[in-house]
């Protein structure tokens, strides 16, 4: 027999939520939370007084909480604290070889404990072990974000990143896709350190025909637009955008492309100056439309450009964080530490305009509707981009750009969610969602500060208390 309470409950919200999902009366919730602010991602609104109702991991009810709490085999009274869908981050690596497997895995609880319920793996040379901890966590043997994977980066002969799919004829790329495809990784990333104007599209269009999503850097002697054209599903960091925002970027692109194959190729960072100097606000603006029509992401990576631009005259050598890398990652900062002794003052001070140029591209973008994602592109050689923290530098880069907290919490929920067509089963809080929830002290729509109160952790339906979370923190820790 059902339990009568369970069943007023469901009748209650059934007509409160005015939906028709019914659940088998018989099968218990696992996780009910009573007296939560529910926030509303999608209208930046708060439903006060609410009950959520999780089983299997799925939030199955949603409603006013009524006099009688349904039964669950966990209860949890939110008092009037605000629970918000889990953050995603739509931009991290796990890389590095096979002897930092053991210090890649050691990164996850950093996800979990900073309210990172789900990570975009934008490509690595991990991919049997992340598969493998991907499964670890589904069946509830490890604690961790839900990763979505690229598997290995696709990329030219000789690429920079070990363990890149190196294509140059239409055949490698085939084989690629293949492998990619047997891997059954959830979309195609595109690296450009080599890969020609010609690979580049035709990746792209190969992987279109067969329904992968494509994300990439992309090389400078392709247009954004002929990018986008192709169906290039989101373009990571803002050096592309930027790009396609100057009134010169056909001629630009064309002088790249003639310099290739010659004894000076001219690179990425040696035509940002120009880029720089020809920005143009009405070619950005018809570029930020283009974008929202193609449906092309964009994935800003605004706070490791500032990180990276400051690192010159930071010293991060005490910084909290750093507790908890390993130190087998932490050597691999090495290789930024010594390219930014090298740079010049001019260099230095390039790179502070262009953090300021990017974020000024951000409004923007949101008021053309571009799918903005939040990613921190944290991971070993990133040096001190702290993976869940880094998160929340991100958004708050994204609010000093120009967001609102709701429009900047977006870019970290729904719209990753969205991503990857799944916005009708994660991303925010609705029957038939998956539960990744954060139960937070403060309202994150007065202020983003309220992230950096997390009073609970729900992924996937399991339950991570704040104290957890430090004791998973502490199991990593450097002796
Ligand atoms: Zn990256």
């Amino acid at each position: 027999m059902p339990h009568p309470a369970r069943l007023l409950f469901a009748t209650t919200l059934l007509l409160a939520a005015g939906c028709t999902a019914r659940r088998p009366a018989e099968a218990a919730y696992d996780l009910v939370i009573t007296h939560a602010n529910v926030v509303d991602v999608e209208t930046g609104t708060i439903r006060p007084d609410q009950t959520v109702a999780v089983a299997g991991g799925i939030i199955r009810q949603l409603g006013p909480t009524s006099a009688s709490a349904p039964r669950a085999a966990r209860t949890l009274d939110a008092q009037g604290r605000y629970l918000m869908p889990g953050l995603w981050d739509m931009h991290v690596h796990f890389r590095g070889g096979d002897s930092l497997v053991n210090a890649n895995r050691n990164l996850l609880p950093l996800y979990l404990a900073h309210g990172i319920t789900t990570v975009r793996d934008a490509g690595g040379d991990l991919t049997p072990a992340v598969m493998e901890w991907r499964r670890q966590i589904t069946a509830g043997r490890l604690a961790g974000p839900t990763i979505f994977t690229s598997g290995p980066k696709i990329d030219g002969p000789g690429a920079f990143w070990a363990g890149s799919l190196e294509v140059e004829t239409p055949a490698q790329i085939t084989r690629a896709l293949d492998s990619l495809q047997a891997l059954r990784v959830d979309y195609v990333k595109i690296y450009e350190s080599t890969i020609s104007r010609e690979a580049f599209l035709n990746t792209i269009a190969q992987a279109e025909k067969r329904g992968m999503r494509t994300t990439g850097h992309m090389p400078y002697t392709v247009t954004l637009a002929e990018a986008a054209a192709a169906g290039l599903d989101a373009s990571e960091h803002l050096y592309y955008v930027f790009k396609a925002c100057s009134n010169r970027e056909d001629s630009i692109t064309a002088a790249i492309r003639q310099s290739q194959g010659t004894a000076r190729p001219i690179g990425l960072f040696a035509a940002l100056p120009a880029v720089y100097r020809t920005y143009d606000p009405a070619t950005a603006a018809r570029t930020f439309r283009m974008l929202a029509e193609q449906r092309t992401a964009v994935v800003p990576t605004l706070y490791i450009q500032q990180l990276l631009a400051d690192l010159p005259t930071t010293d991060h050598s005490r910084d909290s964080l750093l507790a908890y890398i390993d130190p087998k990652i932490e050597a691999t900062y090495a290789r930024r530490l010594a390219g930014v002794r090298q740079q010049s003052a001019a260099t230095r001070a390039f790179n502070q305009q262009l953090g300021a140029r990017f974020r000024s591209l951000i409004p923007g973008m949101q008021k053309a509707g571009v799918l903005l994602l939040a990613g921190s592109d944290s991971g070993a050689s990133n040096s001190y981009v702290y993976p869940g923290a880094a998160l929340l530098s991100e958004l708050d880069q994204l609010v000093r750009a120009g967001l609102t907290p709701a429009e900047a919490l977006r870019t970290a929920t729904l719209n990753g969610a969205r991503f990857f067509g799944l916005e009708a089963t994660a991303g925010s809080i609705a029957p038939n969602k998956a539960a990744d929830l954060l139960l937070l002290e403060r309202n994150p729509l007065t202020s983003l500060a309220a992230l950096r109160g997390i009073h609970t952790v729900v992924a996937r339906g399991r339950i991570y208390s704040a104290a957890e979370l430090r004791q998973q923190l502490q199991a990593v820790r450097r002796r």
